[in-house]
């Protein structure tokens, strides 16, 4: 089984869609056993997706990297 290390280091990764089956399953193993991972990643794509909604937007381009950089922290 992954370590919660590694769980964290993949975690883009797996958000990306680019660990390949069996890196997928065992990452996905490792969430339904481990609680706190699972929190992290749900933190961590909620992250991402506000990062992303900030790139797309049409707020002038520093209030929008404060916006994403802030979700960002807010995972660590
Ligand atoms: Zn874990």
């Amino acid at each position: 089984m992954l370590s919660c290390k590694e769980v964290v280091k993949r975690s883009s990764d797996y958000v990306d869609g680019n660990l390949g089956f069996w890196g997928r399953v065992s990452y996905k193993f490792h969430l339904f056993m481990c609680v706190h991972c699972r929190r992290y990643i749900r933190h961590f794509t909620l992250a991402i997706g506000v990062s992303r909604e900030c790139a797309e937007s049409h707020l002038p381009e520093e209030q929008a990297s404060a916006i994403s950089k802030r979700a960002r922290d807010q995972v660590r």
